[in-house]
């Protein structure tokens, strides 16, 4: 029997890990009459989203997945539509319109923040700013950064703020063979900060840190680490009274101790990871100057508030305590993520990684989560449509950053990388960033 051929023109909005994955997912749903084209839009001139500008750039075996992100896109089915935005030179009622499916993969890019008087002061970052200006994304080369006081503050127990503490924390030098963005390079080379530290609220059992990043801190070279063993102790008795421990529970613990209790190198800079402490104000006279914070303690398996209070006299407060979706004409947010069901947003819309879930998951939990999605896409596919696709929508002379123009971009940046003994160097500005890929 000879089926008709169905093949399906499918967008995807956003280049980093979620949308390649769903990319990906799609090219194996690949058989017999099934197959899709593939058109991949992206705001940005450059494609890998997080793996290029969210991934520390001292964990560049993490950044490695940018060969399968690249064999993804040498497929045939494949195109690169870079330098594209969503909202401004196509809509989503116009990708609606054309493509058979739209599939947004535009993660979550505005950093939360912790509604506290103080909040707005001069170098009162979020995690949102700091980790795009080190690594050299084109809207953030102009975050004012000042390092000019001894002492960090970082609000949040996650993988982001261990990132950026340990960052600010290391000796710049460490990142010199790294693909750090040059002028962020350049600043951490004459900071003065030597004291940085990591604020959770909760306590060391309810860190949303990960084992391996954890056990990574005690082999920083020029650094000591702190956790103060009693929250540890603590932290095990409560445990200990818990009926069932994860494993990834227990392995984190296991790590935390480690930490507390290795031998300290004693150099001058020190990275000090203190729970149970929420911020409630921030203080200083036009800058950031002190960080308030409440005590708090575990009963019962709850944290509550005490009435003591501390505070931590710091030039600089960071906080990485999450992030939601940016916000596009046509996509309604809910608890800031796209609103969706099973990635399911509306009509032939549909949802990936963190504008699906929230930012949770490290990048290849992404893989599942597209796969997923992928398939009850296929589910709910009907006749193909007959369109033009993305061609029909960009305003004539709209320069669309391709495969390879980004391929030349890369090449670029790689070259002058090898000169430099690094991966890569980045180039941050946008207008150069185009000409390289005219090139
Ligand atoms: P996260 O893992 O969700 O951690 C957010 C932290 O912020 C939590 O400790 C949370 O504490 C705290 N927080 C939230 N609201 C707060 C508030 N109002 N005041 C004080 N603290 C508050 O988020 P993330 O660090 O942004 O990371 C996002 C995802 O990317 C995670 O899945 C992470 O593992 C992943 N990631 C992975 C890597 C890596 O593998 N190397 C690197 C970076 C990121 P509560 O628990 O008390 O809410």
């Amino acid at each position: 029997m000879n089926l008709k051929p169905r093949r399906y023109q499918i967008a995807i909005v956003g280049a980093g890990p979620a949308g390649y994955f769903t990319a990906q997912a799609f090219q194996k749903a690949q058989m017999g009459d099934l197959s899709f084209a593939i058109d991949m839009i992206e705001r940005l001139p450059t494609p890998w989203g997080l793996v290029r500008s969210g991934v520390a750039p001292d964990h560049p075996k993490i950044k490695t997945v940018s060969k399968v992100f690249e064999k993804i896109a040498k497929e045939p089915n494949f195109r690169l539509f870079a330098n594209v935005e969503l909202g401004k030179d196509v809509s989503l009622k116009d990708l609606r319109d054309q493509y058979d499916v739209v599939v947004l993969a535009t993660g979550a890019s505005k950093g939360r923040k912790l509604g506290i008087t103080g909040e707005e002061l001069k170098n009162s970052l979020t995690a949102a700013e700091l980790v795009p200006w080190y690594n050299a994304h084109p809207d953030f080369v102009g975050v004012e950064v000042d390092l000019s006081s001894d002492t960090a503050v970082v609000i949040g127990a996650g993988n982001v703020a261990m990132d950026v503490a340990r960052i600010l924390a290391i000796d710049p030098t460490e990142l010199d063979p790294t693909d750090v963005a040059e002028h962020a390079l350049a600043k951490l080379k004459q900071s003065k900060i030597r004291t940085v530290v990591i604020c959770g609220r909760r306590g060391p059992e309810h860190a949303a840190f990960t084992a391996p990043e954890l056990r990574d801190l005690p082999k920083l070279e020029n650094t000591d680490v702190y956790i103060d063993s009693k929250q540890i102790e603590e932290a095990i008795k409560h445990i200990e009274e818990m009926d069932e421990v994860e494993k990834d529970l227990r392995n984190n613990i296991e790590a935390m101790k480690a930490i507390a209790e290795h031998e300290k190198k004693g150099v001058a800079r020190k990275l000090e990871i203190k729970f149970l402490s929420t911020p409630i104000e921030i203080k200083g006279n036009g800058k950031v100057e002190e960080i308030v914070f409440q005590k708090n303690k575990v009963e019962n398996g709850k944290v509550i508030a005490t009435n003591d209070r501390f505070s931590i006299k710091a030039g600089i407060v960071i906080t990485a305590i999450g992030y939601d979706s940016d916000e596009y004409p046509g996509v309604t947010i809910e608890s800031g993520r796209v609103s969706n069901i099973a990635g399911h947003v509306e009509h032939n819309v549909y949802a990936v990684g963190w504008a699906k879930r929230g930012p949770t998951g490290v990048i290849g939990t992404n893989k599942s989560d597209s796969t997923d999605v992928v398939d009850l896409i296929i589910e709910n596919l009907r006749e193909p449509k007959t369109s033009e696709g993305i061609t029909a929508l960009l305003k004539s002379g709209h320069e669309v950053i391709d495969q390879s123009a980004w391929e030349k971009i890369n090449a670029s940046e790689v070259i002058s990388g090898e000169i430099a003994g690094k991966p890569r160097v980045k180039e941050v500005d946008w207008k150069q960033l185009i000409n390289l890929g005219r090139s």
